[in-house]
């Protein structure tokens, strides 16, 4: 067949248009999270940094990071190049061998983890992190309860998912044995009728505590909790918080688990979420940002009491492609570049001087914006069709109907060429950690133009 290149650059073996690929798509890929007759994805036939684009030269500025994991941006070229010579020199090899690259990889991320953290368990992703975090807990601690936030998303394997508090739990959930939810701090939205930060976080302590003490804290392997809460809201916790849950974990011997799935490798302005605050939990799931997705890898970085249980006894798990020598290289590629071109510095310093001051600008101009939050390169805009009672622009866990509102905003975006990230009633914004000023100022203007769509909504 002769390779053609279509007018966006594309190839794929014939000149595509975007019709000609969504139909090969709706021939037989079956979608994530979508009603398989109603999906319709955007067909995408390149991207480079902060942007991708379709057959048809629409071109989209990225301020999702796709699913919030392209920190360094699309085909940084010397990542590509390192999965190429990696590719040329060895694809693969199984977990039990010594390989270089990983070992390499390996040493990177415990170089950046908090604390003790430096021994890495690979995984191909964010939910099997979880699932091996919560393992190496209820072996360490012989215990077997795990509890986690309502608020929050931990991915989409067994365990993982009903860990999850949030509603894309619900369809799955069967109970699974000794998950225990929690509510979390959220100022904007207190469970605890707290008045300001403090309060929260003290009311969010107490209640855990409480929480700990009514399950029974001799029968609570872990706490687990995403550091700086992702796709539930980007809700940054309290100063005191973490390190409040730290001291809490102590006192009643339960391992604390930290998901930096999301909030890792930059996205706030750190290479982890948890520096922001120093606490140092006992295992740190990542995955996402750890090479920019460019090639499938998750770990679960562990400490050094947890390491010791597994010295002289083995750890009862393993995947097939744990530590596979293609995502490993792209770690050791990504890690490299995000040092050499200072990109965490870049997405402290462009949340702290270009989107925090930007978007707080829209919300003094957009009475649907109920509240601005966020770090770095992490914001969410939170929709409320009344300031004043907060409600929000759609009811929690909407569908259908009753979402369009939202979509009708992302729809607006999207037509004025930004890719938003939309869930439930927040925009959240999370470009890659490389994204330059003009390029945030370009999609904070595409912004403002689509909250008049928003505004439009409210009462
Ligand atoms: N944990 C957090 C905090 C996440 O945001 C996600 C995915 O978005 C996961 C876990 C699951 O990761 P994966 O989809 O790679 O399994």
């Amino acid at each position: 067949m002769t390779r053609t290149t279509d007018a966006t650059g594309s190839t794929d073996g014939t000149a595509r248009t975007n019709a000609s690929a969504r139909a090969a798509d709706r021939a037989h890929v079956f979608h994530s999270w979508s009603a398989q007759a109603q999906t319709d994805p955007l067909p995408v036939a390149g991207a480079s940094g902060a942007y991708f684009w379709d057959h048809e030269g629409n071109r989209y500025l990225d301020f999702s990071s796709q699913l919030v994991y392209t920190n360094i941006g699309h085909q940084h070229p010397r990542v590509v190049a390192a999965i190429q010579e990696q590719a040329g020199q060895l694809c693969t090899v199984a977990p039990s061998f010594a390989v270089d690259v990983r070992s390499e990889a390996a040493r990177l991320i415990a170089e950046h983890t908090p604390g003790d953290l430096d021994r890495i368990f690979f995984t191909t992703g964010g939910a099997e992190a979880v699932e091996h975090a919560v393992r190496m807990a209820r072996l360490h601690t012989g215990r077997h309860k795990v509890l986690s936030a309502y608020r929050s998303y931990h991915g989409a394997t067994s365990t993982a998912m009903h860990l999850t508090g949030d509603p894309r739990r619900w369809p799955s959930d069967t109970g699974a044995a000794g998950v225990v939810h929690f509510w979390g701090p959220y100022a904007y939205r207190s469970s605890f009728h707290a008045t300001d930060e403090q309060q929260e976080c003290e009311r969010a302590l107490r209640h855990l505590e409480e929480t700990i003490v009514g399950e029974g804290p001799g029968t609570i392997a872990a706490v687990l909790l995403e550091s700086v809460v992702g796709t539930a809201g980007v809700l940054v916790p309290p100063d005191g918080y973490l390190a409040g849950v730290r001291a809490l974990c102590d006192r009643y011997g339960i391992v604390f688990v930290l998901d930096e799935v999301m909030a890792g490798f930059g996205r706030t302005g750190r290479w982890f979420a948890a520096d922001h605050w120093g606490v140092v939990p006992d295992l740190l799931t990542f995955a996402k940002g750890v090479n920019s997705g460019y090639v499938p890898l998750g770990g679960v970085a562990i400490g050094e009491k947890i390491a010791a249980t597994f010295a002289d006894r083995p750890y009862p798990g393993g995947l097939t492609y744990s530590g596979h020598p293609l995502a490993c290289a792209a770690a050791v590629a990504t890690i490299e570049t995000m040092r050499a071109e200072r990109v965490v510095e870049h997405a402290a310093d462009l949340g702290a001087r270009v989107l925090g001051p930007g978007l707080r600008d829209l919300a003094a101009r957009h009475r649907s914006v109920g509240e601005v939050r966020g770090l770095g390169a992490f914001w969410a805009l939170e929709l409320v069709a009344d300031r004043t009672t907060r409600e929000p622009l759609v009811p929690y866990a909407a569908t259908g109907e009753a979402a369009a509102p939202m979509g009708r905003v992302a729809a607006a975006c999207k037509a004025r060429g930004l890719w938003p990230f939309v869930h439930m009633n927040r925009i959240h914004v999370a470009p890659p950690c490389n994204l330059t000023e003009a390029e945030a100022k370009e999609g904070l203007a595409i912004l403002d133009e689509a909250l008049e769509v928003a505004d439009a909504e409210t009462r």
